[in-house]
Order: C-alpha cells, then sequence, then structure tokens
C-alpha cells in the first residue's frame, strides 16, 4: 500500500548536512566559528554580520551532523538504511557537495587506506561511506548464506571526459597523447540507461579488496592529475557497486535480484557561482565546470518543474539522470567549514542543499531477472565479444590504417558531439518557439484591448461635449446669481455697519457694569477681613475662656483638699477627746471601787468596836441586861438597815456612772456618725464641683469645635461664593459679549440678587453662630448659679450640722453636769446619814465617832478629788468642742472665700463673653463705595431687529424687478471690476 503510494506521489531527495571540525589553520588564526549545529533539531545557524549587526540564518535538513560527529555515525545513521535498500533491488546515489576542503572525499572515501582491516575484520576509524558499504554488503550477504556478485566500478569525470580509474596500470603509462585518446564514450543501452563503453568492472569477493582498488584509483586520480595539471578540486568521481543476488521462487526457479549503489564525490562548488547556476553565458568560461551547471540547472528544472530538464547538458548529469528525479533513491550530503572565511561558500551551499530538498523521485525496485535470460544475455555477450576478437586475430574484417582508424574514431566522436550539440540547440530553439508564439498571442490580446479602448474614449468625448455647453448655461446663470449676491451683500454689510455701531454702545454700558462689579469685589474683600477679624476675637476668648476654667478647676481642687484637711483635723480631735473620755471613766470607776473597798472595810471596823464595846459593856451592865440586850439588838438592826441602805445608795451611785459611761460611748458614735455624714456630704460636694467642671470643659470644647466649624462652613461658602461669581461673570461675560443686547441689565440684577442672597446666608450663619454662642454662654451661667446654691446650700447644712453638734455637745455636758451633781447629792445624803448614825452611835463612844468622823472626811475629800478631776475632765470636752467649732468655722470661712472666688470667676468669663460678643465681635458695617442700583438704558428688541437688513427674498425681488435676466448681459467678469470676492473669507 505505502509502496504504491510512495511510487505515485515521490520520495524527496534526502538532504543531509555534515560540518567539519575547525582544521589546523584555523585554530592557529583562531578563526571565529559562523556555523552551529543542532543535530537534535537538525538545524544549521549560521551568523552573519550585515552591517554591524548579527543575523542568524537557520536551515533545516533531514539531518544535521556536526564537527564532533564521526564516520562511524554518519554512516549508522544515514547510509545503513540506504545499503539496505540496495540489498533489496533498488538503485541508490550519494552525492558529496560542497566546498574544496569540507570533506567530500574523506567523508566518502575516508583515510587510514592504507591501515586496511583491523585483525578482526574491523575497519579504521576514519574509514568513509564507500569501505563501510563494502563491509555492510559483504557482513550482510554473508550473513545470508546468500549466493552473490559485487563488481565496483570506479571513473573520474574531468573536462567532460571520462577515465577509468580502474583501468590496468599499462594504459595509464602510455603518453599522455594515448592517454588522451582512451577517453571513454558514453553510449545509451537501449533501456533509457546510459553505459560507459569500456569500463573496467572489477568483481570483489571480500570486503578488504576495496581499500587496494580505492589506493589504485586514488594513485591513478594522481598521476593523472599530474599529467594533465588538473585538480582532484575540479573533478569529479563516481564509484559504483552493482550487487547480483540469486533468489529462489517457490516454484524452483532461479532470480537474479539487482541492486546499484552510486557514490559520487562532486568538484568543489567554488567552481560555480550562485547566479552562474542558472546563467547560461557560463558556458562559455569552459567545459570545465560544465558538469557541475548542470547539475545545478536540472535540479532548478526539477524543483521548479520545468516542462524540459536539461539532463543531456553534460555527462554527470546523463550518467545519473536516474537519480535526479528518476527511479532511484537519492541521498545528498552537503559539507560545509564553520569558518567565518568560508562564510560565503558556506551560505552557498546551504541555499543549494536546501534547494534539493524538493526533488522528488519515483523509486522502484530493479526487475528480477529469470537466470536462464540472463545467462542467454551473458551467452550474447560473449558471441560478440568472440567474433571481436576472431576478427582482430584473423584480420578478417574492416582493416584500415592505424592513422585513419584514429581519424575517423576522432571524425566520428565529433559527429557525435555535433549531433548532441545539435539535440540541445534544437531543444532550445523549440523552447525559443513556444515563447514567441506565447508573446505573439499576448500582442494579439494587447491589440484588441486597445481597440476597445479607443471606444470608450470616443464615447467619453461626445459626452464631454453635451456637458459643455450646459457648462456654459449654467456659467450664465451662475454670474446673474452673482451679481444678484452682490446686491444682497452691500445691503447686508449698511445693516453690519449700524450692528457695529450699537455694539459699541452696548460695549461702553458693559464697561461700566464691569466697574461696578470690581467695586463689589472691594466689599467682598472687606468682608473677607471683617470675618477674620471675627475668627481671631473668637480664637482669643476661646483661649482666656479655656485659661479662666483652668484657674477654676485648679482653686475646687484646692477647696475640696482643704476640706479634707479639716476633716482630717475635726476626726483627730475628736478621737483624742473620746480617748480623755475613756481614760476619765476608767479612773472614775477604780475610784468608786477603792471607796467602796474602804467603805466596807470601815463598816467592819465599827461593828468590831461595836462587838468590843458590847462586850465591854456586857460585863459592866449586867444589870440593865434586858435594855441593854433590847438596845443592843435595836442597834444592830439599825446599822444593818443602815449598811443595806449605804449600799442601795453605792449601787445607785455605780449605776448612774455606769448610764452615764453608756450614754458617753452612744455620743461619741453619734459624734462619728455625724463626721462621717459630713465628710460625705463634702465628698459630694466635691464630686459635683468637678462634674460641673467636667461639664464646663465639655462645653467649652463644644464651644470651640463650633467656633472652628463655624469658621469652616464660612470659609467654605466664602470659596463657593467666589468661586460661583467668578464662572458665573466669565460666563456671562461670554454671554454678553456674544449676544451683546440685554443681558447686561439681566446680569447686574443676577450678580446683586447671588451678592445679597450670599449676604444674607452670611449674616444668618453670623447670627445662628451669635445665638448659639449666647445659648452656651448662658448654659454655662446656669451650670455656675447652680452650682453657686448648691454651694451655699452645702455650705448651710455645713454650718447647721456643725451647731447641731456642738448643741449636742452641750445637752450631753449638762446632762453629764446632772448626773454629777445626783451623784453629789447622793453623796451629801449619804454623809448625812452618816452624821446620824454618828449621832446616834455617839451616844455609844466618841471613839468610834472620831474614827467615823475622820473616815468620812476621807470620803469627802476623795469625793472632792473626784468630783474637781470630773470637773477638769468637764473643761477638757469643752476646750475640744470649742476646737471643733472653731474648725468648723474656719471651714465655712474658707468656703465662703471659696465661694466668692468662685463666684468672682463666673461673672468674669460672664463679663468677657459680654466684652466679646457686644464690644469685639463686629457686625459688617456699609462703607458707602457699593455700587447702588441703577437701571441700565438698554435697546428694545425692536430697535435692535430695525437695525436687520432686509431679508434676503425682499432685497433678491427688489434685484429681479430692477434687472430682468432677459436683459442681463453676462459681461466679461475682469479682475478690476469685482468689487471684491463674492465669498470673502472670514478671519
Ligand atoms: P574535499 O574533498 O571536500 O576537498 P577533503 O575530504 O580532502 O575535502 O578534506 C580536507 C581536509 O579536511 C582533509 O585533511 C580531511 O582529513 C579533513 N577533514 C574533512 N572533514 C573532516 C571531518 N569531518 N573530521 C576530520 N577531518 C576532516
Ligand atoms: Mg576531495
Amino acid at each position: 500500500m505505502s509502496g504504491r503510494h510512495e511510487k505515485e506521489k515521490g520520495v524527496n531527495v534526502q538532504v543531509l548536512l555534515r560540518c567539519r571540525p575547525s582544521n589546523e589553520e584555523e585554530l592557529r588564526n583562531n578563526a571565529p566559528q559562523v556555523v552551529k549545529c543542532n543535530e537534535y533539531q537538525r538545524e544549521v545557524a549560521v551568523s552573519q554580520n550585515i552591517a554591524g549587526k548579527q543575523f542568524d540564518r537557520v536551515f533545516t535538513f533531514d539531518k544535521v551532523f556536526g564537527p564532533s560527529a564521526q564516520q562511524k555515525d554518519l554512516y549508522e545513521q544515514a547510509v545503513v538504511p540506504i545499503v539496505n535498500e540496495v540489498l533489496e533491488g533498488f538503485n541508490c546515489t550519494i552525492f558529496a557537495y560542497g566546498q574544496t576542503g569540507t570533506g567530500k572525499t574523506y567523508t566518502m572515501e575516508g583515510e587510514c587506506k592504507r591501515a586496511k582491516t583491523g585483525p578482526n575484520g574491523e575497519l579504521p576509524a576514519g574509514a568513509g561511506v564507500i569501505p563501510r558499504a563494502v563491509q555492510q554488503i559483504f557482513d550482510t550477504l554473508e550473513g545470508q548464506n546468500a549466493e552473490y556478485s559485487v563488481k565496483v566500478t570506479f571513473l573520474e569525470l574531468y573536462n567532460e571526459e571520462i577515465t577509468d580509474l580502474l583501468a590496468p596500470e599499462e594504459i595509464s603509462k602510455v603518453i599522455l597523447e594515448e592517454k588522451l585518446k582512451k577517453q571513454l564514450p558514453l553510449m545509451e543501452d537501449g533501456k533509457g540507461g546510459v553505459l560507459v563503453r569500456g569500463l573496467e568492472e572489477e568483481i570483489v569477493t571480500s570486503a578488504s579488496e576495496i581499500f587496494t582498488l580505492l589506493e589504485r584509483g586514488s594513485a591513478k586520480r594522481r598521476t593523472a592529475e599530474t599529467l594533465l595539471n588538473k585538480q582532484s578540486s575540479r573533478s569529479h568521481s563516481l564509484f559504483t557497486i552493482t550487487i547480483h543476488i540469486k533468489e529462489a521462487t517457490p516454484e524452483g526457479e532461479e532470480l537474479i535480484k539487482c541492486g546499484k549503489l552510486n557514490l559520487v564525490d562532486l568538484a568543489g562548488s567554488e567552481n560555480i557561482s550562485r547566479s552562474g547556476a542558472r546563467d547560461c553565458r557560463a558556458r562559455e568560461a569552459g567545459e570545465i565546470n560544465k558538469s557541475l551547471l548542470t547539475l545545478g540547472r536540472v535540479i532548478t528544472a526539477l524543483v521548479e518543474h520545468l516542462g524540459h530538464i536539461p539532463y543531456r547538458d553534460s555527462k554527470l548529469t546523463r550518467l545519473l539522470r536516474d537519480s535526479l528525479g528518476g527511479r532511484t533513491k537519492t541521498c545528498i550530503i552537503a559539507t560545509v567549514s564553520p569558518a567565518v572565511h568560508c562564510l560565503e561558500e558556506t551560505l552557498s551551499t546551504l541555499d543549494y542543499a536546501h534547494r534539493a530538498k524538493n526533488i522528488k523521485n519515483k523509486p522502484e525496485v530493479n526487475q528480477k531477472m529469470m537466470k536462464s535470460t540472463l545467462i542467454k544475455d551473458l551467452y550474447g555477450e560473449i558471441e560478440r565479444l568472440k567474433s571481436e576478437v576472431y576478427a582482430a586475430r584473423e584480420k578478417n574484417g574492416v582493416y584500415i590504417p592505424k592513422e585513419r582508424y584514429y581519424q575517423e574514431e576522432s571524425e566520428r566522436k565529433a559527429m557525435a558531439e555535433q549531433i548532441e550539440k545539435m539535440g540541445v540547440l534544437l531543444e532550445t530553439q523549440q523552447k525559443q518557439l513556444q515563447e514567441l508564439q506565447d508573446k505573439y498571442v499576448a500582442q494579439v490580446q494587447q491589440c484588441s484591448d486597445l481597440s476597445g479602448k479607443l471606444e470608450m474614449t470616443e464615447k467619453n468625448l461626445n459626452e464631454t461635449v453635451k456637458l459643455l455647453a450646459n457648462s456654459e448655461d449654467e456659467l450664465k446663470k451662475c454670474h446673474y446669481v452673482l451679481k444678484e449676491k452682490e446686491f444682497i451683500i452691500c445691503e447686508q454689510k449698511k445693516a453690519e455697519n449700524a450692528l457695529a455701531h450699537e455694539a459699541c454702545v452696548l460695549r461702553s454700558d458693559l464697561e461700566k457694569a464691569l466697574k461696578d462689579n470690581a467695586s463689589l469685589f472691594q466689599k467682598i474683600g472687606r468682608e473677607d477681613k471683617l470675618n477674620t477679624d471675627n475668627r481671631v476675637v473668637v480664637n482669643n476668648f476661646q483661649a482666656e475662656l479655656a485659661q479662666q476654667i483652668g484657674t477654676l478647676y485648679n482653686l475646687v481642687a484646692l477647696s475640696v483638699s482643704q476640706q479634707n484637711e479639716h476633716l482630717q483635723s475635726v476626726e483627730k480631735l475628736c478621737c483624742s477627746f473620746t480617748d480623755i473620755h475613756d481614760k476619765a471613766i476608767l479612773e472614775m470607776k477604780k475610784k468608786v471601787t477603792a471607796a467602796r473597798a474602804l467603805h466596807v472595810s470601815h463598816m467592819e471596823a465599827v461593828q468590831n468596836i461595836v462587838r468590843l464595846h458590847k462586850a465591854s459593856s456586857n460585863a459592866a451592865l449586867d444589870k440593865i441586861s434586858s435594855l441593854a440586850s433590847s438596845n443592843a439588838h435595836s442597834i444592830e438592826e439599825f446599822f444593818s438597815s443602815e449598811a443595806s441602805k449605804a449600799a442601795s445608795m453605792f449601787d445607785d451611785l455605780q449605776h448612774s456612772l455606769a448610764t452615764h459611761q453608756g450614754e458617753m460611748t452612744v455620743f461619741a458614735e453619734e459624734l462619728r456618725q455625724r463626721f462621717h455624714v459630713s465628710i460625705d456630704q463634702t465628698k459630694d460636694i466635691s464630686d459635683y464641683a468637678n462634674e460641673i467642671l467636667d461639664k464646663l470643659s465639655e462645653e467649652s470644647v463644644r464651644v470651640q469645635n463650633h467656633a472652628v466649624q463655624a469658621d469652616e462652613v464660612q470659609m467654605k461658602s466664602i470659596s463657593s461664593f467666589q468661586n460661583a461669581y467668578e464662572e458665573q461673570s466669565m460666563s456671562d461675560a461670554e454671554k454678553l459679549i456674544a449676544d451683546m443686547t440685554n443681558l447686561v441689565y439681566n446680569h447686574v440684577r443676577r450678580q446683586r440678587e447671588l451678592v445679597d442672597a450670599r449676604l444674607l446666608v452670611f449674616k444668618e450663619s453670623a447670627a445662628v453662630n451669635k445665638i448659639f454662642l449666647d445659648g452656651h454662654v448662658s448654659s454655662m451661667e446656669g451650670i455656675t448659679t447652680d452650682a453657686k446654691r448648691k454651694w451655699q446650700a452645702f455650705a448651710i447644712q455645713a454650718e447647721k450640722d456643725a451647731k447641731d453638734t456642738a448643741d449636742y455637745s452641750v445637752a450631753k455636758h449638762c446632762r453629764t453636769e446632772e448626773l454629777l451633781q445626783h451623784c453629789m447629792s447622793a453623796a451629801e445624803s449619804a454623809f448625812k446619814h452618816y452624821e446620824i448614825t454618828q449621832e446616834s452611835v455617839n451616844e455609844m463612844g466618841s471613839k468610834h465617832v472620831s474614827d467615823m468622823v475622820s473616815l468620812i472626811r476621807n470620803a469627802t475629800d476623795s469625793n472632792e478629788q473626784h468630783d474637781a478631776e470630773i470637773y477638769r475632765m468637764s473643761e477638757q470636752e469643752q476646750g475640744i468642742t470649742r476646737g471643733i467649732v472653731d474648725s468648723i468655722k474656719a471651714h465655712s470661712k474658707s468656703l465662703e472665700t471659696f465661694q466668692d472666688d468662685h463666684s468672682s470667676q463666673a461673672s468674669s468669663i460672664k463679663q468677657r463673653a459680654e466684652e466679646t460678643f457686644q464690644q469685639r465681635y463686629m457686625d459688617y458695617e456699609p462703607s458707602g463705595t457699593t455700587p447702588i442700583r441703577s437701571e441700565q438704558d438698554v435697546p428694545s428688541k425692536g430697535t435692535i431687529e430695525l437695525l436687520r437688513a432686509i431679508p434676503m427674498e425682499a432685497l433678491v425681488e427688489e434685484f429681479r424687478e430692477n434687472n430682468s435676466f432677459e436683459s442681463f448681459e453676462p459681461k466679461e467678469l475682469k479682475p478690476s471690476l469685482i468689487p471684491r470676492p463674492p465669498l470673502r473669507p472670514i478671519n
């Protein structure tokens, strides 16, 4: 399937590129490399320096081998498949194309020919395509155990002459003349192919033989070079390997498969220029490059699909006809040098190779021959040769002298060449004929085109004549219209003058209006100044207010601290008072208990004395025993009753003292509570004062904010007013200039309205501000009076509390004195009882009485002492109470001063505020320079309308009445007669 497809469409010539490494000389000269090979992307980049700029030209090929690629790599990647196809029965050709010295021969033949094969039949590393191909062929065929034959030919083409490089030695030894005559002719083989007659076919039986053959060929080439003074760079060499392989069909018939491999080492490509590849004149340069030139032309013809392909123009193309667009598979190896000095040739080679990529071949397998046919052919050949040999030996046949033979031979050769040349000439002439015929057809076509054009032109001319007549009529009309228009323009010009005059009048009005505007601006300036002054006043007031509030705050704080101090001192005094009180009570208790103990002991002593007296009287008064016993009994009773009475009395005394003590503690407790209450109240007062101060500071902050805001608002409104005014005046001025009519009045009125409205707004905002500030001041006043009132209430309360406390302590003091008196009366009654007792006892014994008297005196002393002590104590208490009262008085005095200070501060703030807002805050005062509202004398619309020119139609009618179109003579309008161009460019 694919095979057939391939056959129909054709296979492109495979093009490889090989770049050799820098040689020693290049390395020595440090020549820069301009060729870069990318083997993976199969690209070659050539850097060019054009006008100082670096350009990269990139070419893509089927395979790219860089400087580092070895012979083996190239062979394995590129040639192995080709040789395999040859073994399949295809004909294949490999060309080496490139500048001299880029490695064509190196690639095809290789180096180290003398090294021959290694011990294992390996090839040396430098071996080229030819030895490796032969090696592969032998390896494959040996591996297949096939019957085969391998024949090689090796020829050189120089100056359109073919030399056999494998011919026996003696031929190359003949003289130059002889040698020249040994050139081999090309012959058609009758099957479309070309044969080289008499070419030595060497049968090769092993791979190693190939080196001998190559060496022989090279040696011959060298000899020929020296003989003919030619250079290998100008000659092409063609090495052909032909393989015949025997195959057996399943039917047992034997077939011969035939494959051919052509390996062509072309002459150096520098021998043709790029233009020369297409230029016929290059042929005159001689025959040397003919084959290479023709090869280029054949490639061009194939690529451009021209009808005629000049195969016949050179021997090389004739020999390789099948490889170029034929049934052979073809591969071109283009070789380049990386050095910069070869750049031009490198680019030419790359272009050439790139172009050759487009050649399409249609490869076909060679038909397999039946062995019998081949043998028959060979027999025929043998017969022919035999008869030739026979004729030669027997001299049987035509015999002619040697000179004549050579002459005839050369004549024949010349004729053959002439025939060839004539063939070529015929072809070119046929081509020329074809070209001429093409030209004739083109000319005929052109002629018919021209006659068509002529007809068209005539038609156009007629139309143009008609148009001209029409145009003349039109021209007359136009002249008439022109006159008409001129008349109209004249009329309109008059109207224009009148209008201009009116505009001047309006302009003077406008100037007045502008003056008024300027004075209005001055007024606004004055107002601005006033506003800034007011702002300064407000700011100053604010600062002062803040300062005064600060001092007020300090004052209150001072007063609070003083009150705290005072309360502390009062508390201290109360504490000391209670302490003293407690101590006195304790002492009193102690003394009472001591008095009681003394009393009991005295009573016991009295009892003892009484008992003693009883005993003594018992003895003396036995006689009156009944009386005495009753007496004693009654005394005893009396004493016991007295004792009980005294005990109850002391109990009473003790009880009253205890109640006194309890009352004293309660009193102290109450005092403490009251003081606590008064402290709390004072704290409340100070808190309240703090609150007021906070409120005041808040108020002041608010006032400040408001002042700032009001200021901002005023500034903004002023600026916006200014902007609006500017915009308005600008636009209005423009409109005024444009219209020049009644807008002046409107403008002035509108501006006045605008100014009035804005001023009203300012005034309103100022009034609002004032109201706001007044409100704040009055609220501050309210707060201050409130605070004053509270302070007074607090002071009264404190005074009342202090009075209450004093009253209470006085009452307590009275009570204490009462209690003491009670105690004293109790003691006196006790004393009386004792006196009675003494009197009653005096009868019983004076001794006892004196004892009793002394005893009672003691008690009285102690009582007096006690009394004195209580007195002292009460004095102390009174002192303390007085101290408390004094301190409270001092406190109330300080409160009064504080109140005075506070009220004076508040009044000063009030005074300040009043002063600020009544004296310093200024209202706007009219300066008298503001322009007065005045009625402008504005021309009415009617009068302005009157200035207009008469309407166009009326003018036209008027003109037509005076000048009829029929009588109108279109004069030749001389430039001098034309008053002015009808359409004058404006500005
Ligand atoms: P050409 O046949 O194209 O004129 P040659 O094959 O004679 O060029 O090569 C010129 C020189 O460059 C030789 O000495 C050869 O050894 C060397 N040369 C060419 N190509 C290579 C290569 N790929 N690697 C190494 N040396 C090379
Ligand atoms: Mg060479």
